[in-house]
């Protein structure tokens, strides 16, 4: 093998190896923290219990409602208890 073919495989093995390494410490974060079954935690979704312009989970299409309208209800996408009122970055509107 010549000196550039040496160094171009090395180089080769060099960013197989950092791609894998990225993916290998990404995985965790793309998988994050479900504590329902497939749901994910409220923190990784920004949800808070106040609407945003508007846009409250009442309103989105991932809402299951409570015992009433003012009760806490669940979702589909974000574990716990989720308000009404509340709101996350995951909001679709029901059409
Ligand atoms: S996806 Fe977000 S905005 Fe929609 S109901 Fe769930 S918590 Fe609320």
């Amino acid at each position: 093998m010549t000196g550039r073919n040496e160094r171009l495989a090395s180089r080769r093995g060099f960013l197989r190896r950092s791609a894998g390494l990225a993916l290998g410490a990404a995985a965790p974060l793309l998988w994050s923290t479900p504590s329902e079954a497939g749901k994910v935690s409220k923190a990784a979704m920004a949800y808070r219990d106040s609407p945003q312009n508007g846009r409250a989970c009442s309103g989105c299409v991932y809402f299951q409602p409570g015992a009433n309208a003012s009760a806490a209800g669940s979702c589909s996408v974000v574990a716990g208890s989720i308000s009404p009122h509340g709101y996350c970055i995951a909001f679709a509107p029901k059409v």
